[in-house]
């Protein structure tokens, strides 16, 4: 999540039901202030939910809003879903090789290393 303003440099508020915390149990907020010193800074934050729909939901509905002015960017930092398909737009990358329909049975968000375990997986 990119392009937030920086007085939402702070976890407990970020992680709090009328922020992040609306759309899942988030289990970790991670964020990187980037140039503290200027009024006009924007801060990037990484959000850890405890379930990937829940993510799915936070972004659907934030990514592309605007706060004071500015677009906000919301994606997955180690998604295993197609931005398309989170957006329902049809993906037309035909070697996409993210997921697009929501995977129950994984409720886990491993990392990185899950979005190849399902390759070899024959669907
Ligand atoms: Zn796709």
């Amino acid at each position: 999540m990119t392009g937030l303003p920086i007085e939402f440099d702070d976890p407990d508020l970020l992680g709090d039901s009328l922020h992040f915390g609306k759309y899942g149990t988030v289990e970790k907020i991670i964020i990187s202030s980037q140039g503290k010193h200027n009024r006009t800074a924007f801060i990037q934050v990484y959000i850890t939910y405890s379930k990937p729909i829940d993510a799915a939901f936070a972004i659907r509905a934030l990514d592309g809003i605007k706060i004071k002015g500015r677009e906000i960017t919301a994606t997955f930092g180690t998604t295993k879903y197609c931005t398309y398909f989170l957006k329902s737009i049809e993906c037309r990358n035909e070697r996409c090789f993210y997921l697009h329909a929501y995977d129950t049975k994984n409720e886990l968000m491993d990392g990185v290393k899950n979005n190849m375990d399902f390759l070899d997986e024959k669907s």
